[in-house]
């Protein structure tokens, strides 16, 4: 029989919830995958135990102050330990690597993304910031180092899948389908009173905080078109919304004769993730199967981009270009961590991202280091709105 290399996968953000599950795919696709690097941001323990299992040839732990208990622990084991954010930047680049998902929450997947295309090293992409941020900056980048980009999210692996093997057939349209989140249907007035804990029940994904409250908030789905953007290479007037609540179509292509595409499945994120690492091959598995008939009624609605006006500034940001939406991400971050630690209300987050798109400097044809300090003063300029509330 054929010897199968493995593909050895470096995980950044191995705590979170792509994370676990990504190790819930490789552990259970051993035979294909092998765990090389595991990187966490605070979550030392279960840094430890999933090293102890998977034996990667290195961890790191971002929280320097944890690095001796972290190093303590594995001790026994012939593991190389670091600490510090610019270790992301180093594990990524190791030669044994040949893929890295990026599973890491917000702005700080730039940084580490940039410096594995850099070493060309494929990317299975779950931290859709990077795009939103620099988009323009990564893509070309990516195609300059011939390194491919793996989408994770649900919706842009669909479209991923429906793009295979379509050759060049250009897309005429694309559809993003959304859940509505928890508030669906609720109206401003309703929304003034919600609380942080009804906004984090989503009714299909369990997901981290972060991006939770971006679905409540239709942020997320704000930030999935401009990640569709650059991924496809798409025109803002090329992507649409619609809100699907039993989220079990991910996403539609349309193309130029008309023909539309889907991809469905139940919302399991693990999907995806062994696409993307896996690709081109479907592996098989043992994931729960959809059936129509568990289904009888999948429905469509428009979204309400009066009430939940998070979308509609996301759209602005796009058509504005620039460094706009690394304005909208930076003010969007503040604004979701204000709003977890009830400093602001729901409908307050969309007030004060506008209030920052408004104040922040304008940079039309943005560099990396304009992005760099965008986001610091998109934050500062956040940070002094919510104060001033
Ligand atoms: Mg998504």
């Amino acid at each position: 029989m054929e010897e199968i290399k493995k593909r050895k996968v470096a995980i950044l953000g191995s705590s979170g919830s792509i994370g676990t599950q990504a190790l819930e795919v490789i552990n259970e696709q051993a035979h294909l995958f092998e765990v090389e690097v595991l990187t966490v941001n605070r979550s030392a323990d279960l840094l430890i135990e999933q090293a102890k299992k998977f034996k990667p040839n290195a961890v790191v732990i971002v929280d320097e102050t944890q690095y001796q208990k972290v190093n303590d622990a594995l001790f026994e084991e012939d593991i190389m330990v670091y600490a510090g954010a610019a270790a992301l930047e180093q594990v990524v680049q190791f030669k044994q690597v040949d893929i890295v998902l990026t599973a890491l929450v917000g702005y700080a997947g730039l940084k580490p993304t940039i410096a594995a295309i850099n070493a060309g090293k494929d990317i299975a992409l779950a931290n859709k910031e990077t795009l939103v941020v620099a988009g323009e900056l990564v893509m070309n980048l990516a195609k300059e180092k011939g390194v491919n980009i793996f989408p994770v999210d649900s919706e842009h692996s669909a479209i991923f899948q429906c793009l295979t093997g379509e050759y060049m057939n250009p897309i005429e349209k694309i559809v993003l389908t959304a859940s509505g989140g928890p508030f669906r249907g609720k109206t401003t007035e309703e929304l003034k009173t919600v609380t942080k804990a009804q906004a984090l029940k989503h009714p299909n994904w369990d997901m981290g905080a972060k991006i939770t409250i971006d679905s409540a908030s239709l942020m997320n789905k704000g930030l999935e078109v401009i990640e569709a953007r650059w991924l496809f290479d798409l025109k803002p007037e090329q992507i649409d919304v619609i809100v699907h609540p039993q989220s079990i179509i991910h996403s539609l292509v349309q193309f130029e004769d008309g023909s539309m595409k889907a991809q469905l499945g139940l919302p399991d994120m693990k999907l995806p993730i062994q696409y993307a690492m896996g690709f081109p091959k479907r592996l098989k598995n043992n994931f729960t199967r959809f059936n129509f008939l568990d289904y009888p009624q999948l429905t469509f609605e428009a979204p309400d981009k009066k009430t939940f006006r998070n979308l509609t500034l996301a759209f602005k940001a796009l058509d504005q270009g620039g460094n706009m939406p690394c304005i909208l991400n930076a003010a969007n971050e503040v604004a979701v961590a204000a709003f977890l630690d009830d400093k602001v209300g729901f409908l307050q987050m969309s007030d004060v991202i506008e209030a920052c798109m408004n104040d922040a400097q304008f940079i039309a044809k943005p560099q990396l280091e304009d992005y760099v300090s965008t986001d610091t003063e998109a934050r500062a300029i956040t940070n002094r709105i919510i104060e001033t509330l």
